[in-house]
Formats: C-alpha cells, sequence, structure tokens
C-alpha cells in the first residue's frame, strides 16, 4: 500500500511564488510512489489545478465552512472548494481549533458537508502539552473522534484519512517517540471499533505529523499502523520535501 505524504503549505507562499516552487518540487518526485498532497490556501487552487493536473498529485483545502452558502464573509463553502478541483479538505488542525475557536461540533459538520459534495476528508486530532502531563491523551481523542465523526455512516470512513498531530509536536521540533506513536495510533483505532467496527478501523489511514525533518522521517513512516506524513514546515524546503516523498 502506497504511504501518503501531505504537505500543509499553512499561510505560506504566494500564487506566484508556489508556481515557481512547483518547478522545482515537480522535477524531483517523477518517479515517485508515494501519495503526495498538498493543503494549500483557496488562492493557490487555480495553479494547483493547471500544474497538478498531469500529475499524480491532489491538492486539499485547509480548511471549509460550517455553513452552506449565505451571509458569512471570509468563509469558503465545500461546493466552492469542490468546483475548484480540490480533492478534499483539511478539517481540524489544531491551529483553526486554536485561532479560531473550532468546537468539535463545526468540525464535525465541517465533515458532513466535505463528504456530502465528495472531497476527502483529512481529519487532524491531537493532544495538548497540558493533556499529555496528565496522561488524558487517550481521552482527549476519544473526545474528538466521537464528536467529529457523529452521525457517519461506516462505509463513509472510507473518505476520511486521520492525521494524529499532537499539538506541542507541531513547529516545535519535538517529537514523541516511536512507540509512543504506535500505542497512540492503536488507542486511535479502537475508539474507531467502537465506534464503528473492528474491521473499519484496521481499515482506516492514520498518518503522523508534528516536526518531521528530512533527517527524522524515516522513524516515522516505519511505525507499525501509520499510512504516511503530514508534513508542515519541512515542505518549506522544496529538495528536503521531495526526499522525504521519495
Ligand atoms: C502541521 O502544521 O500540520 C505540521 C505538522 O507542522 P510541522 O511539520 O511544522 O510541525
Amino acid at each position: 500500500m502506497k504511504k501518503f505524504v501531505v504537505g500543509n503549505f499553512k499561510m505560506n507562499t504566494t500564487p506566484s511564488e508556489f508556481n515557481v516552487y512547483l518547478d522545482e518540487f515537480l522535477p524531483r518526485i517523477k518517479d515517485c510512489k508515494a501519495n503526495i498532497m498538498f493543503c494549500l490556501p483557496a488562492t493557490h487552487f487555480c495553479v494547483a489545478k493547471s500544474r497538478l493536473e498531469a500529475t499524480n498529485i491532489k491538492f486539499l483545502a485547509q480548511n471549509i465552512s460550517s455553513e452552506e452558502k449565505g451571509a458569512f464573509t471570509g468563509e469558503i463553502s465545500n461546493v466552492m472548494v469542490k468546483d475548484c478541483g480540490a480533492y478534499g479538505t483539511l478539517i481540524g488542525h489544531s491551529e483553526l481549533r486554536k485561532r479560531l475557536k473550532e468546537t468539535p461540533e463545526s468540525i464535525n459538520q465541517k465533515i458532513i458537508r466535505a463528504l456530502a459534495v465528495n472531497l476527502k476528508v483529512i481529519l487532524c486530532i491531537g493532544e495538548t502539552k497540558y493533556e499529555r502531563s496528565t496522561k488524558k491523551t487517550k481521552l482527549v481523542l476519544k473526545r474528538q473522534l466521537d464528536t467529529a465523526l457523529k452521525g457517519l455512516y461506516e462505509n463513509e470512513l472510507k473518505n476520511i484519512i486521520i492525521a494524529y498531530e499532537p499539538v506541542w509536536a507541531i513547529g516545535t521540533g519535538k517529537t514523541p517517540t516511536a512507540k509512543e506513536i504506535e500505542n497512540t495510533v492503536c488507542d486511535i483505532r479502537s475508539i474507531i471499533a467502537e465506534n464503528f467496527t473492528v474491521r473499519s478501523s484496521e481499515k482506516i489511514n492514520i498518518l503522523y505529523g508534528g516536526s518531521i525533518t528530512e533527517s527524522n522521517f524515516g522513524q516515522f513512516v516505519k511505525i507499525k499502523g501509520i499510512n504516511g506524513l503530514l508534513v508542515g514546515g519541512a515542505k518549506k524546503k522544496k529538495k528536503s520535501f521531495a526526499n522525504i516523498c521519495k
């Protein structure tokens, strides 16, 4: 099974800079077998649609609105994102949970909206430093997953990828050990099994994200139960990100 390598651009690069990024990045990953995805600002969709069409790279939004349409200035809806050619959307990134006070309920609403128009979802979950230090990681992940996946049918899980991203590991240079990630991924699968079935818990794709670099990615990609990586900062360097993909 091909591994996923997802690059989250966050609020970095202009569309023109992204165009130049692709000039250098695409030749480097020509024969790459990984399932590569870019999570992009909406301003980049036009460039992405024309430049990535002939490649195996898919692009996703970094967020969508929990509302369908109407007086929601500054927001972007599921159908808008779909119409631009996006493959899916990231939902529940911890930077949005923190800065925009994203709630578990709005995350659930966004997932339902995404699936309604056939957008794939990368659902980010993860514990804070405090939650980890008070040994609440499993409880927190359970709460996040129970609410996020509420009301979904089991067959919809094939359109969802879970990204385990400890909040304290994002952009900090700190990471859990491989054993800790393996245990947490096991917990995530058991929560999915409780909510759905063992079969679906075995099939769902789970990524690890948080301070992955060109020098440490090897240990994460080998972890039992991990189907790929979500990379933020390291994807700024085209060469490093291309090497991780390869
Ligand atoms: C992220 O933003 O999802 C992320 C994993 O960032 P970083 O790789 O910089 O920790």
